[in-house]
């Protein structure tokens, strides 16, 4: 084993770099560990939705950094890094600190993409992280008691904005005129067609109207102008959510990195082209040769935990192993009770769906079994049944 005198550092803890650290320590207890974020909570992103139709709690959905990497033996910094010098192994974080590493491993994600749309961010909410999750729950709550209906609208008709939609609709039962606006000419276009099917039926039968082929041209503090057939319209709006898109989280990366549609270029093994032990996976990056790999929490955590088996073998000398990507389908939620799910040539929809969605989401939650509020919460007690199924399976 070669020896380290700097730490391992993982820079980005959500699903890609989550699924890294736990399982490296797993692996190999005895390599030091120093993981970074410059957030203080965790966000379970495929349950933001059941927060907002308080189906979940928000600390269920967001448990605290400090709870899951103590419970992990893993140390936790809590720092946002601002520059990297790849030459030197070192790195820089907004309070002036620097630190060294024998090996860096990047995961910071993606950030909503206003793809330079006037008015989007002065007058939009978004739906990609904690604080925008506040925001748009606040938002809806202070404006659901208005005595007329509030033209709401969606902006994209991918999964995150069909899912907000309908469980919008269900939390606040004819308060809002809720309408999709989607450039292309059908929604959830990259998705499974069984999910796409069950998808329009949702919508239909909570009459949200769906207006395809239509590009958002400039939004103002109360009208949206689209593009529709060549013709320019503007339609009344009380609020606007942009789930249109997301770009790479690279404020920090230099032009010297090799890069991809914005996104950092690696092998197939995730090192970052001619910088020894650098790695980045998920939202951030692109592998040569399996460019069209969604931007996904399975993809991230797929290579989260390949990556962390690699690593392993790196400090042991040995040769690393390239990724490949198992599809194991995709589920998407379809308003309060609702969901729909294409995995491994199962489809299921409706209550079914919902719960079995909900309870393979409580199995990949990261463990805060120590801290005393996972007692409390459907998905603490559901993924610590699971998980003592597994560890007791003969
Ligand atoms: C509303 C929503 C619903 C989704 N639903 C699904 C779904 O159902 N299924 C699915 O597979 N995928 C889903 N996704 C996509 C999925 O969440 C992402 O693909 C996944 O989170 C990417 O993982 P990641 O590790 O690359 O980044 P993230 O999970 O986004 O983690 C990035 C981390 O890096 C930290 N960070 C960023 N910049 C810095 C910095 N400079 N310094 C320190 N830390 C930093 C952030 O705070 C964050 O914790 C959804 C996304 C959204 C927004």
């Amino acid at each position: 084993m070669k020896s380290i005198k700097k730490p391992i550092v993982i820079v980005g803890a959500g699903f890609g770099g989550m699924t890294v650290a736990s399982n490296l320590k797993r692996i190999n207890p005895s390599l030091p560990i120093l993981v970074v974020d410059s957030e203080a909570n965790f966000i379970f992103k495929p349950l933001m939705y059941e927060v907002l139709s308080e189906e979940l709690s928000m600390w269920e959905t967001a448990p605290e950094f400090s709870n899951i990497f103590s419970n992990l033996g893993i140390t936790f910094l809590r720092n946002c890094l601002t520059k990297i010098r790849f030459d030197e192994k070192m790195l820089e974080f907004c309070d002036d600190l620097t630190l060294g590493y024998e090996c860096l491993i990047l995961c910071t994600g993606s950030v909503s993409n206003n793809f330079s749309v006037k008015g989007v961010d002065e007058n939009c909410y978004f739906f990609n992280n904690l604080n925008d999750l506040k925001k748009v729950k606040l938002f809806l709550q202070k404006i659901q008691n208005n005595k007329t209906k509030n033209n709401l609208f969606v902006i994209g008709a991918g999964p995150s904005g069909v899912e907000i939609a309908c469980k919008i609709h269900d939390t606040y039962l004819n308060k809002f005129n809720i309408n999709i606006i989607e450039r292309s000419n059908e929604i959830l276009g990259r998705n499974k067609i069984f999910n796409q099917e069950e998808a329009e039926k949702a919508l239909e039968r909570r009459k949200i109207n769906v207006l395809l082929n239509s590009t958002v041209q400039e939004i103002s503090d109360q009208k949206i102008s689209i593009l529709d057939n060549s013709e320019i319209k503007e339609l009344d709006q009380d609020v606007v959510i942009w789930t249109a898109g997301v770009k790479p989280n690279l404020s920090y990366i230099n032009e010297h990195v090799i890069q991809k549609n914005g996104r950092i270029l690696v092998n197939e093994k995730f090192q970052i082209n001619n910088y020894e032990n650098s790695f980045a996976i998920g939202d951030i990056s692109i592998i040569k040769g399996m460019e069209d790999l969604p931007l996904t929490a399975q993809v991230a955590m797929q290579q989260g935990n390949h990556l962390a088996k690699n690593i392993d073998l790196l400090f042991q000398e040995k040769d690393l192993k390239p990724f490949n990507f198992e599809d194991n389908g995709e589920m998407i939620s379809l308003g309060i009770g609702e969901a729909s799910i294409s995995a491994l040539g199962v489809t299921l929809s409706g209550k079914l769906a919902f719960e079995a969605r909900r309870l393979i989401y409580s199995s990949k939650m990261p463990d805060i079994s120590k801290s005393l509020k996972s007692a409390a919460s459907w998905l603490f007690q559901k993924k610590s049944i699971i998980n003592n199924f597994i560890n007791n399976k003969p």
